[in-house]
């Protein structure tokens, strides 16, 4: 299980300060898979990060619980659960397509995102688009959603339009927080 955490500092500094970086300390806290024990420190595991300004390996801190064997991962949320390229990049790429309504070819052509990919990152964020509006209506405490369009492609649109003013890495984590769902994936269980 992996659970987002506000890491309040860049993804350099995060990976400069490695295990010496102020983590949420989830020890003595209840399982969440089996609630009958409590979680220990289990060391960290390595994974490959993408941002706009770092690239580079970065440490995720990890806990256990010996009774049902689980483990909880802590990400910090400029990272994107299950893709290299952190939220930035992902929501840079989606606005593109998506507000700006550039073509598949030019949206491609200022990032570092090939055709294959984008596909990707569409079907994934079309498949979780609705949850998402949900998600920023409820963080923006509104009374209706901001996205009035029917189709698909025009909803994901409204969609990146409204989030474009707000800080990408706070504003995901918060919808995550409430639908335990972010642009691309659900979180591995
Ligand atoms: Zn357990």
């Amino acid at each position: 299980m992996q659970q987002m955490f506000d890491a309040g500092c860049s993804a350099e500094v995060y990976a400069t300060q490695g295990r010496d970086f102020p983590f949420p300390d989830l020890t003595g806290e209840l399982c969440p898979h089996c609630r009958s024990d409590l979680l220990r420190k289990h060391g960290f595991y390595v994974r490959y990060l993408i941002v706009l300004h770092y690239a580079g390996m970065i440490l995720i801190r990890r806990y256990i619980c010996k009774e049902c064997g689980h483990t909880v991962s802590l990400l910090p949320s400029f990272a994107h659960p299950g893709r290299a390229y952190g939220i930035e990049p992902i929501i840079y790429v989606l606005t593109r397509f998506y507000a700006d309504e550039k073509c598949v070819s030019e949206t491609c052509a200022f990032s570092v995102c090939s055709r294959q990919l984008l596909r990707w990152f569409r079907l994934r964020l079309e498949q979780n688009l609705n949850m998402l509006i949900m998600g920023l209506t409820d963080v923006l405490s509104l009374r209706a959603p901001p996205v009035t369009a029917e189709a698909a492609k025009k909803r994901a649109g409204q969609f990146f339009e409204c989030i474009r003013s707000l800080n990408a890495e706070d504003i995901s984590l918060k919808i995550f927080e409430r639908t335990r769902k972010t642009y691309l994936s659900p979180l591995p269980e």
